[in-house]
């Protein structure tokens, strides 16, 4: 009768408590009822339950103390599952009883633990098994020591037993509830902060949420400067936010910096008490409490971090962290993107300056050729408004050269760029020469064609004044200087005997030899410009132009008494060229040593075959040249600096001898060493006798440049 009567009261308490735990789904509220239950019917003046993940990692727990609830932080909790009685049951996976706590060293005591304080007591701990895995453990605390037997034990099995599988749904239940509450936080937050790309206003979104997700007080956020690596607080939201505007933390300092180098979160509970918290850490006018930290990232790097501060409700949720990251790398995201799109608008913007700003008129046309955009040149230039230009096609503005961008403009299709000259038809009807540069680009996000349309009026003006000024050359000049060279020719013949006027008429005569070979030269450098062909070429004796040079310039040598030497060891051939030019380039040469030279100088000429070519070198113990001039020096108007006192010339001279040379397929060049002289080679065809006898050289036959 008895024990019917204990059977039936145990089996309505466990009646009663499946009905208790199993109503509520909230994991704490559960923990809470069972709790209380288990006191009541077992006995006891406190206890705990401590609920465990699958990997047994203490995820929540509730203790009791009376009727009172307390607090713990984890690392309390994580030392109760891994040392003391609960570490003992959940090691053995067995209920354990303690008759004297002070007699088992199972307990892990505690400053309570002392005679002093509440002394030895009397413990019951067992585990919650729900579906073989091991959820929680359930411990009963008595004070006074022996007071729970093996009959309090094996209720409290019972009623564990009863109740570990509403604790594992409870836990299950709370799990996916939070995996929810995060999901929706970072869902809500995309959408949120996506929505816009302007920086501030994607800042101003990242914080609302960080700030709507955790519920605290005040959130900032702060991006590496890129300069400085310091992290830079730009915006900021909550209680006394605006005194956190514009802080700068140096690289690598207080917890930010830990966050920034670390690449991971932190949460603080209660910072002040931190030994690491120091005064980087700090921001005016806010008492930190908790404060919770996470990286932004993109592209696995870190840019900066958001923090957190004062949760509402006293402390973080543990999903704190694992929002706040998500949200951190979503801002990571945007924000690169919102760089990105700021630095494209402005490459954008810079492109339209450009385009507004050029020179030249632009015009940008689709693939039929019609205009789509025109720049403040092109109205300018052409006469024709906006509007007027947007309604034309590109041929009806210029004459396209058709065989250059190809039909349908094939060659531009292919990226290659189009020169030409042409001319622009103008709204008055009149044109304007211009030089056409056309490719393709991407313009506004389209295909196009890029035509920039140059005024080369003033080349053209020039071009045409100096055709001008050959032409006066040619007839204002060289028949006068001609008959005044034949004119002096004969008067010393006339006047033999009076030595006074005999070298008046020589200084006269060579001088008008001198502006004759320039204005010869100027001529030739045109003619050689423009392609012309040399045609007076002959079969010449090089020795003969050589002597003949010499004896032009050696009045000036001899001014200088510089030594003007010929050096030459062998017979050479006939060389096959037009001897007056060729005449002139040696006395180019020789005028220029001559005149670089510092006086009592030396000067040589020679020459040496290969049967094929006869190399001429002109070679002085001058100044010598910088090798970064040696090619340089063959252009038009290069003189190259040097003292104040240079010799005066045109910078035309070496112009000439290399056009010369090369219209003979021969080469010219220089060799120099500083402060030690300049040797100036140059190569010129030997005369051959060709298949029908007659004398030349075969056909293209050009100076090896290798050698
Ligand atoms: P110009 O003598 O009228 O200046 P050139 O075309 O003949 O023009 O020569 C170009 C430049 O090359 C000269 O100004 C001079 O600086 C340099 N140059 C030419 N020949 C010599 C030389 N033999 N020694 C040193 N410098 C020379």
């Amino acid at each position: 009768m008895i024990i019917e009567d204990r059977s039936r009261s145990l089996l309505e308490l466990l009646i009663n408590i499946s009905r208790e735990v199993a109503t509520a789904l909230d994991l704490r509220t559960v923990l809470q009822r069972l709790l209380y239950a288990a006191l009541q019917h077992v006995g006891g003046e406190r206890g705990s339950i401590v609920v465990m993940d699958d990997l047994g990692k203490p995820v929540d727990a509730t203790i009791v103390y009376g009727t009172k609830f307390q607090d713990h932080t984890t690392q309390q909790l994580r030392d109760t599952v891994e040392h003391g009685l609960a570490g003992w049951v959940v090691q053995h996976g067995k209920a354990a009883l303690v008759a004297d706590t002070s007699q088992d060293d199972r307990w892990l005591r505690r400053a309570d633990d002392s005679s002093e304080k509440s002394g030895a007591k009397s413990a019951i701990c067992v585990p919650l098994m729900a579906r073989d895995r091991l959820v929680g453990v359930l411990t009963l605390v008595h004070s006074i020591p022996n007071t729970f037997n093996e009959e309090h034990l094996e209720l409290m099995q019972t009623i564990a037993d009863q109740a570990s599988v509403a604790v594992l749904n409870a836990r299950l239940y709370t799990e996916s509830q939070r995996t929810a509450r995060v999901m929706s936080a970072l869902a809500e937050g995309a959408a949120a902060i996506n929505t816009s790309l302007e920086m501030p206003d994607v800042w101003r979104r990242v914080l609302n949420q960080t700030m709507q997700a955790l519920q605290v007080e005040t959130v900032a956020l702060a991006l590496i400067d890129p300069a400085s690596n310091d992290l830079v607080f730009h915006a900021a939201a909550g209680y006394n936010s605006g005194n956190i505007i514009g802080r700068h933390i140096p690289h690598n300092q207080g917890f930010a910096g830990l966050v920034m180098n670390e690449g991971r979160g932190l949460v603080l509970p209660s910072v002040r008490q931190d030994a690491r918290y120091s005064e980087v850490d700090k921001f005016g006018g806010i008492e930190m409490r908790d404060i919770a930290i996470a990286p932004i990232q993109s592209q696995g790097k870190v840019i900066g971090v958001i923090e957190a501060i004062n949760p509402i409700s006293g402390s973080f949720d543990p999903d704190a962290l694992v929002v706040m990251t998500g949200l951190g790398s979503l801002a990571g995201t945007t924000i690169q993107n919102a760089e990105f799109l700021g630095r494209m608008q402005k490459a954008h913007q810079r492109y339209r300056e450009l385009f507004e700003d050029s020179v030249d008129p632009i015009l940008i046309t689709d693939w039929e050729g019609r205009v789509l955009e025109a720049n403040r040149q092109a109205v300018a230039l052409s006469g024709f408004d906006n509007d007027q230009l947007h309604a034309m096609s590109i041929d009806q503005l210029h004459e396209v050269n058709w065989n250059h961008t190809g039909l349908n403009f094939e060659t531009l299709k292919q990226d290659d760029v189009c020169n030409y000259e042409s001319s622009l038809l103008r709204q008055d009807g009149g044109t304007t020469p211009i030089a056409v540069h056309a490719h393709r680009v991407e313009f506004e996000e389209t295909d196009s064609i890029q035509w920039i349309l140059r005024d080369i009026t003033e080349r053209k003006e020039l071009d045409a004044m100096r055709d001008d000024m050959i032409a006066m050359i040619y007839h204002d000049i060289r028949s006068p200087l001609g008959n005044i060279v034949s004119s002096l020719e004969m008067m010393s013949v006339l006047m033999p005997n009076d030595q006074t006027l005999v070298s008046m008429l020589n200084i006269a005569r060579s001088s008008t030899a001198r502006i004759q070979r320039l204005v010869n030269s100027l001529l030739d450098i045109n003619r050689l410009e423009a392609g012309q062909e040399i045609v007076d070429q002959k079969a010449v004796e090089p020795l003969a132009l050589v002597r003949e040079a010499v004896r032009d310039v050696e009045p000036i040598a001899n001014g200088r008494q510089q030594k003007l030497e010929i050096k030459l060891t062998t017979v050479l051939p006939f060389i096959w060229v037009d001897a007056d030019m060729i005449h002139r380039v040696i006395v180019n040469l020789l005028e220029n040593s001559i005149k670089y030279t510092p006086v009592e100088g030396c000067i040589e000429i020679g020459g040496v075959t290969d049967g094929v070519f006869v190399k001429f070198w002109v070679r002085d113990n001058g100044p010598g040249i910088p090798a970064a001039n040696k090619e340089r020096i063959f252009d038009k108007f290069t003189r190259l600096r040097g003292s104040k006192n240079r010799p005066g010339g045109l910078g035309l001279g070496l112009a000439f001898c290399r056009l010369a040379v090369l219209g003979h397929g021969g080469d010219i060049w220089v060799e120099s060493e500083l402060e030690k002289g300049s040797t100036f080679w140059f190569t010129l065809p030997v005369a051959q006798k060709k298949v029908d006898g007659r004398l030349g050289v075969t056909d293209k036959l050009v100076w090896p440049k290798d050698n």
